[in-house]
């Protein structure tokens, strides 16, 4: 696997693995079990595009459910 770097600084990632806690317009909303790319420096997440449609749709399913 290939060292992934951070965007916003250019130091090394590392892999991590677990719940990501994302703010949005009605609240805070956790993925849980996901893998991304953290930096060891400034702890700038970097997700894959499969972390990202993960991200997408458990936030976008947590706005229609509306869990209150
Ligand atoms: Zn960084």
């Amino acid at each position: 696997m290939k060292n992934e770097q951070c965007p916003v600084c250019g130091k090394k990632t590392v892999q991590k693995h677990g719940d990501v806690t994302f703010p949005t317009k009605s609240g805070k909303v956790t993925v849980s079990d996901l893998t991304y790319q953290e930096c060891t420096s400034c702890k700038e997440k970097v997700f894959s595009q499969y972390a990202q449609e993960q991200i997408e749709r458990t936030v976008y399913g947590e706005k229609r459910k509306r869990v209150v």
